[in-house]
């Protein structure tokens, strides 16, 4: 019994010595920004451990930029770096991943769907069991769209099929980090950063854990159905090469099939002799194959595309200013 409450008392010190960093995208994010600060010094007086954020200020044109440097004028802890321009919100976590002081790092949002009050929690679950992420799965029971969750339910079947990567479903940007794999994936040299496939690619010991997903406080999600489906399509061409490999296969059953009705052919002209129709199979086969060649042509384009962008090497964000943490360890 006594033995135990030490264990405690040594387990709650530890914990006091530790950092974590928040690290949180924003893309025209003014109304969202202050009810965002206000909240976490709230939050952060009754947290055991230390704890710190990083703002990062995704391009946005409208006042978010002169909010982060009011308030981080005015607490020490609030950090922030501003892009040049939009670079997208796998870029804006990168940036804040790499400038990330703390011994656990925290990805959320900034709109407070992803519960502060769920951060202890993500720490406990870190500290406790030695686990080195810990990501949230949205409760069922949120605020999304049915159209928006069968997609996304869509995705994530899909690229668990094709990717060896395998991508757990429901599970988002909102996670801790500990600062081992926040080393490697900084370390991760692509320019075309899918995060959620890049957190299952480093591995480690995971745990998951859920959390309910409240409503958007101010402002509208920024990401619509187009922005999306290139996400995914991002997210796919990144982690497998089977669309590019699988049209071996379709060759190889279209030249089969071919083979089959010119014997076909060759036979029922022998026996029938020469019969000039046959325009309607003619022009629907020149279609059939003429579609497919381009859709290959376009798939092999995706990759090429991706290819003569990771070979420029050109930085995955660009930053205009910024306050970041010192890097005392
Ligand atoms: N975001 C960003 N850059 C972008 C788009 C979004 O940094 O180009 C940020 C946004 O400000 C928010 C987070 O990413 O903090 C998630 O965006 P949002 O809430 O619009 O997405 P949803 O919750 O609808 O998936
Ligand atoms: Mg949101």
């Amino acid at each position: 019994m006594i033995q135990k409450s030490m264990d405690d008392e040594t387990n709650a010190s530890a914990i006091k010595e530790k950092t974590i960093s928040l690290v949180v995208p924003a893309f025209n994010e003014e109304a969202s920004i202050p009810l965002f600060i206000e909240a976490f010094m709230l939050a952060r007086q009754k947290w055991a451990f230390d704890s710190h954020v990083i703002i990062v200020d995704d391009g946005s044109s409208d006042g978010s930029l002169a909010l982060l440097r009011k308030y981080a004028t005015e607490y020490e802890c609030v950090h922030y770096i501003a892009f040049s321009r939009n670079f997208g919100k796998e870029a804006a976590l990168s940036a804040g991943i790499d400038h990330a002081t703390g011994h656990g790092v925290v990805l959320m949002d900034v709109d407070l769907q992803h519960p502060l009050s769920t951060i202890p929690k993500f720490v406990e679950v870190w500290h406790d069991q030695g686990v080195d992420i810990v990501y949230g799965v949205r409760d069922e029971v949120n605020q999304e769209t049915a159209l928006k969750r069968w997609t996304s339910r869509q995705f994530y079947r899909f690229f668990n099929k094709m990717a060896h990567t395998r991508l757990p479903e429901g599970g988002g940007d909102f996670r801790l980090l500990d600062k081992r794999v926040v080393e490697v994936l900084k370390r991760l040299p692509e320019r075309n950063r899918f995060m959620k496939g890049l957190y299952a690619w480093v591995g480690f010991r995971t745990q998951a854990l859920t959390y309910e997903q409240p409503a958007r406080v101010a402002g509208d999600t920024r990401f619509n159905y187009w922005k999306l489906w290139n996400f995914a399509l991002d997210g796919i061409v990144s982690f497998s090469t089977w669309p590019l490999r699988v049209w071996s296969y379709i060759g190889v059953g279209v030249a089969l099939l071919s083979f089959l009705y010119a014997g076909y052919i060759v036979l029922r002209t022998l026996i029938f002799g020469a019969d000039v129709p046959g325009y309607a199979s003619l022009a629907a086969g020149v279609m059939f194959l003429g579609g497919m060649q381009l859709m290959s042509i376009g798939i092999i384009g995706e990759y090429l595309g991706r290819l003569f962008i990771e070979t420029k090497d050109r930085p995955l964000y660009i930053v205009a200013e910024s306050k970041v943490p010192d890097n005392e360890n």
